[in-house]
C-alpha cells in the first residue's frame, strides 16, 4: 500500500488542500501558510479538518 492522501481544510482561510498521509516534511497551506500537516516518522500528524480521505490503489 501507497499510503493514503487526505483532503484537509485549512482552520485559518478554510483553503482545502491534497495532503500525502506520510508527508515526509512540513506541509503548509498554500494560501496562509499556517502548518497542514507535520512528520511523525510515519503517518503524518494532521492539522486542520480532513474532509475527504482518498485511498491511494
Ligand atoms: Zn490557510
Amino acid at each position: 500500500m501507497a499510503g493514503n492522501f487526505f483532503r484537509v481544510q485549512c482552520d485559518d482561510c478554510e483553503n482545502e488542500q491534497v495532503v500525502f498521509g506520510k508527508a515526509a516534511s512540513v506541509v503548509a497551506c498554500a494560501v496562509c501558510g499556517s502548518t497542514l500537516a507535520t512528520p511523525t516518522g510515519g503517518e503524518a500528524e494532521i492539522h486542520g479538518d480532513v474532509v475527504e480521505t482518498v485511498e491511494a490503489r
